[in-house]
């Protein structure tokens, strides 16, 4: 099979070296490795676009001792990493997985970058969730993807599934990071102020043709990168075509089910199926099964993630590891009306938490975190406080007038002239005391009023007695190196007062098929079922349910899908 745009109409039979399901990170590296090394590969994407829920994130990969980084001056190691491993998940879990991925980590990345436009860039700083653990790193472990441009597709480019609203402005222009101080700061300089008219310029040339930008970034760069790759070498790729069944038995697959409009068609696959199907996100049976109760009602997840591919599987003999764990890795997000009357979700991953003058509370009043922890950790917190003293979800993100100003808070940013717009949007609260604001949100009044005028004092000290904000280089990573004596700690004493709610929602899952360290599914019997792979979100993680840091889930998404596809092929790594 050798066209790029496959018509099911005219097949109820193919067959193919590898058959891989599911158009996210995982499943287009699968098939662009597979493809480098002579497969001949089928893709098949459920919904009419590629990217799944990689369209939507942050697109960093923890990749330790990548040689991107090494290039710009960072060291670090797979043994630093392994010892940060040890730390956070103990010695034993997952060994052969862990060792196959801190091994071939740098070495798929290599790969990529000289066999196809998938390039990267290194982070620099960007430290470790728990930077205080023996082995962890400051800079150098994180990689993100090169921005790219989508008008090298063409009329392609409708393909890549696009950010969520929130995270872009004007409608559709992407920001990163580093956009966003130059926007909102776009009359403070010359340059800031060329560089905001240079974006704004390409945007409006760009909407003329597309209905979004086409400077794309984070994971939109990484999921476009891939896409083009796989573009340009011709790889088959079957839209509106999800995996629905496999072919063969435990003692070995032969293919697998598509349902193309209705009918089904037999897909033979010589090598074996890659299910990378996203995870099980938004299968209610799973959630509730693996999830701490209560099961947490939001997912940041692609809605199209339901499970299929641990489904498929399971039915086919395969093994889910592990079952008992809080199987998300968490985000706090908080829920934006939009105009229409939809939902957004808003996370809160590293923009406002470790800024100085923001505490999060639950509903005594009290602290019960640092809240300038990473967003996972975060999560567990409130899980954790939710047992004690329900309920701490949703929690409070409390700060001043002066904060909003400076920071922003959540979907508001930094410098807006009107945050009361989004007091009347119902997005949060507002009032011009502490007591009146804790009786809007439902918060006790009392106790808010005494755990401000504590953290007060701690404004003043530099030290948070309590939960230690502004202890880690992570914290103060995120939060305002300018604030003196801490750059996470500022007194919340300027009216109108603020309290935006904010509850959990995973942004992946890490419960998953069971696989040996070539992603080969394991039955029941802990044995490999020839001829079955998983990546992604559909591989039980190897990070065991733990976020060691930023790229937690891509890193190994794109690591374990290279080794997916090497072990197909016959390759030893
Ligand atoms: C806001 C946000 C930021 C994030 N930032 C990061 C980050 O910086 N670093 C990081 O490591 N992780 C990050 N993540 C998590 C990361 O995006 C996911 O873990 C990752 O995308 C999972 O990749 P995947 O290929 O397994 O699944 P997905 O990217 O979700 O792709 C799955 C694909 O499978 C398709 N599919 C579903 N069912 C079927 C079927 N039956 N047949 C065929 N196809 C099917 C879907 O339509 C979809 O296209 C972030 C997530 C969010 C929400």
């Amino acid at each position: 099979m050798s066209q790029a745009t496959v018509s099911a109409d005219t097949h109820s039979e193919m067959e193919v070296d590898l058959l891989i399901a599911g158009g996210g990170p995982a499943g287009m590296t699968a098939a662009l490795v597979a493809s480098l090394e002579g497969l001949d590969v089928l893709l098949c994407e459920k919904s009419n676009q590629v990217g799944g829920t990689g369209a939507t994130s942050a697109g960093t990969l923890w990749i330790p001792g990548n040689s991107q980084s090494r290039a710009a001056g960072f060291s670090d190691s797979s043994e630093q990493a392994d010892l940060y491993l040890n730390a956070l998940i103990g010695e034993a879990t997952n060994r052969e997985l862990r060792n196959a991925y801190l091994q071939t980590g740098p070495k798929a990345i290599d790969y990529l970058c000289a066999r196809s436009d998938v390039q990267f860039l290194p982070c620099g700083n960007h430290p470790d969730y728990r930077s205080n653990m023996p082995g962890a790193a400051v800079a150098g472990r994180a990689i993100v993807p090169e921005p790219f441009d989508g008008r090298l597709l063409g009329a392609e480019f409708q393909r890549i599934r696009p950010p969520v609203p929130e995270f872009m402005v004007f409608g559709g222009l992407m920001v990163g990071k580093a956009d966003i101080s130059r926007l909102v700061g776009r009359f403070d300089s010359f340059a800031n102020f060329i560089y905001c008219a240079k974006l704004f310029a390409r945007y409006v040339a760009d909407r003329l043709k597309y209905k979004r930008g086409t400077r794309l970034m984070m994971g939109n760069a990484l999921v476009g990168r891939l896409f083009y790759s796989l573009r340009k070498r011709k790889v088959p790729i079957l839209f509106d075509a999800p995996i629905v069944r496999l072919t063969g038995d435990r003692r070995g697959v032969k293919g697998a089910c598509l349902n193309v409009g209705g009918r089904e068609i037999l897909i033979k696959a010589r090598k074996g199926v890659v299910l990378a199907t996203g995870g099980y996100a938004h299968n209610k049976r799973f959630r509730e099964t693996f999830m701490p109760q209560p099961v947490p009602e939001y997912s940041m997840s692609y809605e199209g993630n339901r499970g299929d591919g641990v489904d498929i599987g399971q039915r086919l003999g395969a093994s889910i590891t592990p079952q008992q764990c809080t199987s998300g890795l968490w985000t706090p997000v908080s829920v934006v009306p939009r105009p229409d009357g939809s939902k957004g979700l808003f996370p809160h991953l590293v923009l406002d938490r470790a800024k100085p003058g923001l505490i999060a509370v639950n509903s005594a009043g009290r602290r019960f975190v640092n809240e300038a922890a990473s967003y996972h950790d975060f999560v567990l917190a409130m899980f954790e406080s939710n047992k004690i003293t329900p309920p701490s979800i949703p929690a409070w993100l409390i700060c001043d007038a002066a904060f909003m100003g400076r920071y922003g808070l959540g979907v508001i940013y930094p410098g807006h002239r009107n945050p009361g717009k989004f007091v009347d949007s119902g997005y949060l609260d507002s009032a011009q005391t502490l007591e009146e604001l804790a009786g809007k949100a439902g918060i006790d009044p009392m106790q808010l009023h005494l755990t401000v005028t504590r953290y007060n004092s701690f404004a003043e000290t530099g030290v948070d007695i309590d939960f230690d904000k502004g202890e880690t280089e992570l914290n103060r990573f995120n939060g305002d190196t300018a604030h003196k004596p801490n750059p996470c700690i500022g007194p919340i004493s300027a009216p109108p007062f603020y309290a935006l709610a904010v509850l959990p929602a995973d942004i992946a899952v890490s419960t998953g098929l069971a696989t040996d360290a070539d992603a080969q599914v394991l039955a029941s019997d802990g044995k490999p079922i020839p001829g079955l792979y998983a990546c992604g979100n559909d591989m039980a993680s190897v990070m065991a349910g733990s976020y060691p840091g930023p790229g937690t889930t891509l890193g190994p998404a794109v690591v374990f899908a290279y080794r997916a596809a090497m072990h197909a092929k016959g390759v030893t790594i």
